[in-house]
């Protein structure tokens, strides 16, 4: 199958050629000839399987095909909503590469930045319009967005937006588009709530479905380092050092974990940076760019300012802690692995994350492999068991485990929520809910044989 094959227009085609796409992708496959033909979809799927493309090319094509009959200044004629303004930059970015033949131009808008080069945009006219949900109602109720003239609508992670705390913005946005359009809608996970969501905004959908397992295993090596949470630091310096790594990306749970790993790492003269939500867009950028053009070997990331971070050639990413939410893993490692390269993913997990780490293996159907041979091994590698701790007993060695339905997740959504949603001034300064030390003294095994994946890898 190529993109010709699947009615792609010669402008467009011209574009990706330019990118080096030589083939669609499963999503792009399946989703190219539904949206070409103007029905509404549900799409499963994360980032990393290329459905941005999916997604904006359709559009590119249907505005292009109408685009001649349009007189005066462009009016915007498709939205694309997503949770964070470094997915959105990227959207843009795309959406400037594969339109760049086709005439169709984009802007994005975002929090925490000025308004005015983006009120300035806008008023030079915009076919599609890339947009975070805070920004987008505020410059809609200043008046310098009209949606009357959507015909193209694009959700796009919702489940994040959700989590965000999004919904009341997305509810108000939806219901100033007007009827009369064609709707897309993009989640990862499917709970129910977005399944509510999902049917109040659009008609009879069409619906592809990317399994993360598709996404992740097949794509991604995936590897476990059982660790103390104290001797994290010192098994991502002994894996860094130890296989001369010059590029990866790890995730912290926290902004604050972030903070202090750039920290650590500086002291052993291996150039760091954070981004997370307390940092400023101009920050953040920088350090992205930074990573980009490998002037810092190590980015480190927590999961909503990681959002939509697109480096190709990432060989590696560093799970330095475990996410609470198992999607939240699928999500991560979809950074390495993009399209068509393959990846590494590397995980710690200390004796609280034990539960977690249960969530994630049965989310992705999928028994990580545990590298064994490294100087910082936990070995205990056995789930504890449920019970609690006795009275008196301390209970430093306890997961923060998930019990019944009502588990931690739900605050620590909370807490994730705030970080980051697009909109610079609604930042939390808090710096997240760092679990507690695990207490444990396991540092032991010194004379073992040291952790390689590179060599593990062959
Ligand atoms: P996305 O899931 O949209 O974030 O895309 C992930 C990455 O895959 C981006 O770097 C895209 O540029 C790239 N990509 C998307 N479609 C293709 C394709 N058909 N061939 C090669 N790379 C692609």
């Amino acid at each position: 199958m190529t993109f010709k094959d699947l009615g792609i227009i010669e402008p467009i085609l011209k574009a990706l050629e330019a990118e080096g796409y030589t083939h669609p992708t499963p999503i792009q496959e399946q989703s190219i000839p539904i949206l070409l033909e103007g029905k509404d979809l549900l799409g499963c799927a994360q980032t990393g399987t290329g459905k941005t493309a999916a997604f904006s090319i359709p559009i590119i094509q249907h505005i292009h095909n109408e685009v001649v009959h349009e007189k005066g200044r462009r009016k915007v004629k498709a939205l694309i909503v997503t949770p964070t303004r470094e997915l959105a930059i990227q959207i843009g970015e795309n959406c400037t590469k594969y339109g760049k033949f086709a005439g169709v131009n984009n802007t994005v808008i975002f929090g925490g930045v000025k308004q005015s080069a983006q009120t300035r945009a806008l008023n030079n006219g915009v076919d599609i319009l890339v947009a975070t949900p805070g920004r987008l109602l505020d410059l809609m109720n200043q008046g310098y967005i009209s949606l009357k003239d959507v015909k193209y609508c694009v959700l796009d992670e919702a489940d994040h937006m959700l989590d965000m705390g999004f919904i009341h913005d997305i509810k108000k946005v939806i219901a100033a588009l007007p009827k009369q359009r064609q709707s897309l809608f993009f989640s990862a996970t499917m709970p129910q709530s977005i399944v509510k969501l999902s049917q109040s905004i659009l008609g009879t959908p069409e619906k592809v479905t990317i399994k993360p397992e598709q996404a992740t295993a097949d794509k991604v090596e995936q590897a476990l380092y059982y660790v103390s949470k104290k001797s994290k630091t010192k098994l991502l310096v002994h894996l860094i050092q130890q296989n001369e790594i010059d590029s990866v990306l790890v995730f912290s749970r926290t902004k604050h974990g972030a903070n202090k790993i750039v920290k650590q790492l500086d002291k052993v003269q291996i150039k760091a940076e954070a981004i997370h939500g307390n940092k400023s867009q101009g920050a953040r950028q920088r350090a992205l760019e930074n990573f980009k053009n490998r002037e810092t070997r190590v980015l480190i990331a927590t999961d909503i300012a990681a959002r939509g971070i697109d480096v190709s050639q990432l060989e590696l990413v560093i799970n330095f802690d475990l996410p609470n939410i198992p999607e939240t893993y699928v999500h991560r490692i979809g950074r390495t692995g993009r399209a068509k390269n393959s990846g590494i993913a590397i995980s710690f997990c200390d004796i609280e994350e034990r539960a977690y780490l249960r969530d994630i293996q049965k989310l992705i159907d999928f028994k990580i492999p545990v590298v064994t041979q490294h100087p910082f091994a936990d070995e205990v590698e056995e789930l504890p068991t449920k019970k609690a701790p006795t009275r008196g007993q301390k209970n430093h060695t306890r997961p923060q485990r998930r019990s019944g339905g009502t588990d931690n997740r739900s605050s620590d959504r909370r807490a994730n929520s705030s970080e980051n949603r697009g909109d610079g001034n609604r930042n939390s300064n808090s710096s997240g809910s760092e679990s507690r030390s695990s207490g444990s003294s396991d540092n032991r095994s010194g004379n073992k044989p040291s952790g390689n994946w590179r060599s593990k890898r062959r």
